[in-house]
């Protein structure tokens, strides 16, 4: 699962398929590609990772007790991150 992160205004959001999602300053936006894995961002945006398989058993357990989550952030030029500018906005992402 990736989370979008603007290090300006501290948001973080759920990135969605085909869709930008700003941050309340809108200094940051993000977007799954088609295929809801690769991330395409924009501005001051930091894409952060989420260990699938931690959050899926941390919800399996319940909230009895408390689950560590393994998390990271992606570099700017992982190939599941694009950062775009405006030379190469990918037409499967819109506004
Ligand atoms: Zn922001």
């Amino acid at each position: 699962m990736k989370l979008l992160f603007c290090p300006r205004c501290g948001d973080v959001k759920k990135l969605k398929v085909n869709r930008k999602r700003w941050c309340s300053c809108r200094s940051s936006w993000g977007a799954y590609g088609q295929c809801g894995e690769r991330a395409f961002v924009g501005g001051d945006a930091i894409i952060i990772g989420l260990h699938n398989r931690d959050v899926a058993e941390g919800v399996n357990r319940g909230r009895a007790e408390r689950t560590t989550l393994r998390a990271w952030m992606f570099e700017k030029d992982h190939p599941r991150v694009t950062q775009v500018t405006e030379s190469n906005e990918p037409d499967e992402v819109t506004a």
